[in-house]
């Protein structure tokens, strides 16, 4: 089937090639982000695939809609970028990759809490420059300390599991229980519960219900010197709120995959530009803060299975058949 696969990153185009030898799609790559105004590069296509950062709000679709784009393939889990009421309105069915590697996401949040804290980030700077000294790199015993998991789904819940591996006390923040994370060790506490933590990392959807879950709010009763980690959405987290929390002291150090304002940032090499979000360049400066750009997935078995199912799923969309992926209107989980 013809597809207009927006934002195509160069990673992606030679794998898909090889996966779609196996299903004969018509894939034209696009390194555009899809948005109102690059919409109409879609016209005529029956299949249109998205990444994190495109925008499919109701706009966008109506002018899918009117290129007679049928179905929308978003390469990801999450899908609080598509307006999914305006898709169903406009007969535009919606798949995502609801399931692959949890553990790429849930082993990347660890390694930047290791990096955060033990100041890694810093000492590879450091001895670059043969600056051997310890001064300002102390960090804290794991062991005994307690990591509050809000959302304690298939990510959460590995890396809860991996958090008691290292002896922590897990404690969970979620809309429902899961049996597995009550298995693995976890205990449930109220949205209270969670400011008694030493550690936080996000791994709840993006809805209108979680958008700054982690506000002033919550920045202002945490423990002091407390650590955040965010692989999940950039919405979850207050940025200014967090930036002030930090400049207090009340926050001890934050480590960021995923950002409010990303999308005119992450997957661009912009290191030739000067870069106009002050949030950014303000979080950028802070030594006990740590961004990487939305890469918590990219791992190899990752990849693969996040285009293999988007191209299954335009066979399937093809063929007729039920649709395995679908993301049915009535979920609130993003
Ligand atoms: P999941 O659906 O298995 O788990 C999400 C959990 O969040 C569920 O248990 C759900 O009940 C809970 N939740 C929903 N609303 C909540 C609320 N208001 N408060 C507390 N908890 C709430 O999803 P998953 O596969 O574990 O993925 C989690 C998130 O990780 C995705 O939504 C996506 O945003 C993010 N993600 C990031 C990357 C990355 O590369 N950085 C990759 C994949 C997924």
């Amino acid at each position: 089937m013809r597809t207009a696969m927006f934002s195509a990153q160069n990673y992606e185009r030679a794998l898909l090639n090889e996966l779609n030898t196996d299903h004969g799609h018509d894939l034209v790559y696009l390194d555009a982000l899809l948005d109102s105004d690059t919409a109409s590069l879609a016209a005529g296509f029956p299949a249109v695939s998205v990444f994190v950062n495109d925008t499919v709000d109701r706009r966008v679709l109506n002018h899918l809609a009117r290129g007679e784009t049928k179905i929308v393939a978003t390469r990801c889990t999450g899908f609080n970028h598509i307006d999914l009421e305006a898709a169903d309105e406009l007969g535009i069915k919606v798949v995502r990759v609801s399931n692959y590697s949890p553990n790429s996401v849930a082993e990347f949040a660890v390694g930047l809490l290791l990096a955060l804290n033990r100041k890694i980030h810093r000492a590879y700077n450091r001895t670059r420059e043969s600056n051997f000294s310890l001064d300002g790199l102390m960090g804290f015993d794991l062991v005994g300390r307690t990591v509050a998991v809000i959302g304690t789904g298939k990510i959460g819940t590995i890396f809860g599991r991996i958090m008691v591996g290292f002896g922590c006390n897990v404690i969970g923040f979620d809309v429902h229980r899961s049996p597995e994370f009550e298995r693995i060790g976890g205990r449930y506490v109220d949205a209270e519960g969670v400011e008694t933590a030493d550690v936080i990392s996000m791994h709840c959807p993006l809805t209108p219900e979680t958008y700054h879950i982690v506000g002033q709010r919550t920045l202002a009763r945490v423990k002091k010197g407390a650590l955040l980690i965010n692989t999940s959405r950039g919405g979850l987290v207050d940025t200014e709120a967090a930036i002030d929390a930090l400049k207090s002291g009340r926050l001890g150090g934050m480590a960021l995959d995923v950002y409010e304002q990303e999308a005119s940032l992450f997957y661009k090499d912009l290191s030739s530009s000067i870069v106009s979000d002050d949030v950014m360049q303000r979080l950028i400066s802070f030594p006990n803060v740590i961004v990487t750009g939305h890469q918590a997935f990219f791992t190899r078995e990752a990849l693969q299975t996040i285009l293999g199912t988007t191209l299954e799923s335009l066979s399937e969309f093809e063929a007729g058949r039920t649709l395995t992926n679908q993301i049915s209107i009535n979920r609130s989980n993003g």
